[in-house]
C-alpha cells in the first residue's frame, strides 16, 4: 500500500500524466472537432438538396395548377419516385396546412402544425435532423409568383441511414487516430518521466553511496546544471559537518588533556608525600597538601566553565532577558574585582558617557564581561591599568575594555575566541587561565545578538570592543 501512495505521490507519476494530458487531448478534441464538421456538413448539404428538389416541386405544383386538381397521375407517380429516391416521404400542403398529398397516404385530408410547417407557412425553408429516427425533414413554402403569398409547403423527409454509415465509418477513424495518438503519447509519457526523474534518482543513488562509506566523501553529478548545483550544495553541507566533527574531536581531546593535567600533578604530590615517610617536615607536608588544594581549585573551575559553555552551547538555550541598568551591573562587576586589581596594583576605571538600561540576561552577560576585565587585570604588569567605558546609542550599547597589559600576538588574534586557546600557554597557565573564559564571554555575547572585537598591540596593551542591541531581538533573522 505505502509503495503505491508513494509511486503516486512521485515526481515520475506527475511528468507522465502531465506528459500523456498534453499529448492525448488536443488529438481528442481535435478528432472529436472533425467527426462533428463532418457530421454537420453531410446534413447541410443533404438538407441543400433537398430543398432545391423541393423548390422544383412547388414550381410545378404552381404551374399544375395542383391544389385545384391533385389526382393528376403523372405528378403523383413523380411525387411517389422522389419519395422511394430518399427512402421517405413527400407532403403537399395547402395554406390552410391541409395535406393534399402525402406519398405515405397517412395524413391526406388532415391538418398538421409541425414546427417547421408553421415556419415555412410564413415563407421560410426549414431543415431539421431528427437524431432519434435518422430522418432529415426540409419544408420548402409555394409561394405566388406575383404576390409572394404562401399558397402551400412542400415537405420531403429523407431517411438518413445511408449518411449515418458514413458517418460511422469517419467515428471509427476518429477512435483509430485516438488509439494511435494515445499509444504514442503513452509511449512518450513513460520515456518523459523516467527520463525527468533520472536526476533525482542518481542523486539518491549518489548520497546513499556515500552514506554507505563509498568514495572520498564527496557528490559528483555533473550531467546536468541541477544535478551539479545539489552536488555543490550537498558538498559544501557535507565538509561543514565535517568541520564540525573535527572540532567536536578537537574538544574531547582538550577537555580530556585538560581535566587529566591536575589529576596528574595530584598524583605525584600524593605520591610524593606518601614516600617522605614519618620524619618529614610538617611544613613539607603542609606545602604539598596546598599545591594538591589548587589543583583542585583548578580542576573545579575548568569543570566549572566547561558546564557554562555547554549549556551556552545548546540551541535551545534559556535566555532570562529583562531591562538592567548596565551603568550599575558594570560598577558591581568592577566593585567585585576591584580586590584582585589591588593586589595586582592595577588601576581599574570605569567611564560611563550617558545611562545606558538594555535588555539582558544578566547572568549570562555579567559572565561575559567579568572575563574581558579579569584578562585585563591577569595578562597586565603592576602599574597597568584597565579602562572600562560604556556608551550607546539610539540602538546598540558599546562597551570598551582597554588595558595596558602585555598584548595578544598578531597570529593568535583570530583564535584567542576558541575553546583551550592561549597564546602564551605556560604563562597563561602560571595565571590560571583555562582558555574557556573568552570562548564563553563570545557565545554570551553572540546570544545577546551582539558582536565581540579585539585590537591588542604586543607590549602595549589590548582593546576588546562590545556591541549589544538595546533591545533583544527575540528570533534572529535568517
Ligand atoms: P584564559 O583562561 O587562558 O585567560 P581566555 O579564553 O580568557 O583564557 O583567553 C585566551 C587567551 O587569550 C589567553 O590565554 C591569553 O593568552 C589571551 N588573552 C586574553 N585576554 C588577554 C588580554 N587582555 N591581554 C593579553 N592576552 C589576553
Amino acid at each position: 500500500m505505502s509503495k503505491l501512495v508513494e509511486f503516486f505521490s512521485s515526481l515520475r507519476w506527475r511528468v507522465f500524466l502531465i506528459v500523456f494530458a498534453i499529448g492525448i487531448l488536443p488529438a481528442l478534441i481535435g478528432a472529436y472537432m472533425i467527426y462533428s464538421s463532418v457530421r454537420e456538413r453531410s446534413i447541410s448539404s443533404d438538407a441543400t438538396s433537398i430543398s432545391s428538389q423541393a423548390t422544383l416541386i412547388a414550381d410545378e405544383v404552381i404551374s399544375n395548377d395542383y391544389f385545384n386538381n391533385p389526382s393528376q397521375e403523372n405528378m403523383n407517380m413523380e411525387l411517389s419516385a422522389i419519395g422511394n429516391v430518399y427512402s421517405g416521404r413527400v407532403m403537399i400542403l395547402d395554406a390552410q396546412l391541409k395535406v393534399v398529398k402525402d406519398t405515405y397516404e397517412m395524413y391526406e385530408g388532415r391538418t398538421v402544425v409541425w414546427e417547421n410547417v408553421i415556419l415555412s407557412a410564413y415563407g421560410n425553408t426549414t431543415s431539421d435532423y431528427d437524431e432519434k429516427n435518422h430522418t432529415l425533414t426540409v419544408t420548402v413554402p409555394i409561394l405566388d409568383e406575383e404576390t409572394s403569398d404562401t399558397l402551400g409547403i412542400v415537405l420531403i423527409t429523407k431517411t438518413a441511414e445511408y449518411m449515418e454509415a458514413n458517418l460511422a465509418y469517419y467515428w471509427s477513424l476518429c477512435v483509430l487516430f485516438s488509439m494511435i495518438v494515445a499509444f504514442i503519447a503513452l509511449f512518450v509519457a513513460v520515456f518523459t518521466s523516467i527520463y525527468s526523474s533520472k536526476p533525482l534518482s542518481d542523486v539518491r543513488v549518489g548520497i546513499d553511496h556515500l552514506a554507505k562509506g563509498f568514495g572520498d566523501g564527496n557528490l559528483r553529478l555533473n550531467e546536468y546544471s541541477e544535478t551539479q548545483a545539489i552536488s555543490d550544495a550537498f558538498n559544501t553541507y557535507n565538509s561543514k559537518m565535517k568541520q564540525l566533527d573535527d572540532s567536536r574531536q578537537e574538544f574531547v581531546s582538550n577537555v580530556s588533556h585538560e581535566l587529566k593535567t591536575p589529576l596528574t600533578s595530584m598524583k605525584v604530590l600524593a605520591e610524593s608525600i606518601t614516600s617522605m615517610g614519618e620524619g618529614a617536615p610538617v611544613e613539607m607536608y603542609r606545602e604539598f597538601m596546598e599545591d594538591i588544594v589548587n589543583e583542585i581549585d583548578r580542576e573545579t573551575s575548568i569543570v566549572n566553565d566547561l558546564l557554562a559553555l555547554v549549556k551556552m552551547d545548546k540551541r535551545d538555550a534559556v535566555m532570562n532577558v529583562a531591562p538592567v541598568n548596565l551603568n550599575e551591573l558594570i560598577e558591581l562587576i568592577l566593585k567585585r574585582l576591584k580586590p584582585i586589581a589591588e593586589k595586582q596594583e592595577i588601576e581599574l576605571v570605569l567611564e560611563s558617557f550617558r545611562p545606558v538600561t538594555v535588555e539582558l540576561d544578566e547572568v549570562k552577560f555579567t559572565l561575559a564581561i567579568s572575563n574581558l576585565i579579569e584578562n585585563g587585570i591577569k595578562y597586565n604588569e603592576p602599574g597597568g591599568f584597565v579602562h572600562v567605558s560604556l556608551n550607546a546609542d539610539h540602538r546598540y550599547c558599546y562597551i570598551r575594555v582597554e588595558d595596558s597589559g602585555m598584548g595578544i600576538p598578531e597570529e593568535s588574534l583570530d583564535h584567542i575566541f576558541d575553546r583551550f586557546y592561549r597564546a602564551d600557554k605556560s604563562h597563561s597557565r602560571e595565571i590560571g587561565g583555562n582558555g574557556l573564559g573568552l570562548a564563553i564571554t563570545k557565545n554570551a555575547i553572540e546570544m545577546h545578538h551582539g558582536e565581540i572585537k579585539v585590537a591588542s598591540t604586543l607590549g602595549e596593551g589590548t582593546t576588546f570592543d562590545v556591541r549589544v542591541p538595546l533591545s533583544y531581538i527575540q528570533e534572529e533573522v535568517l
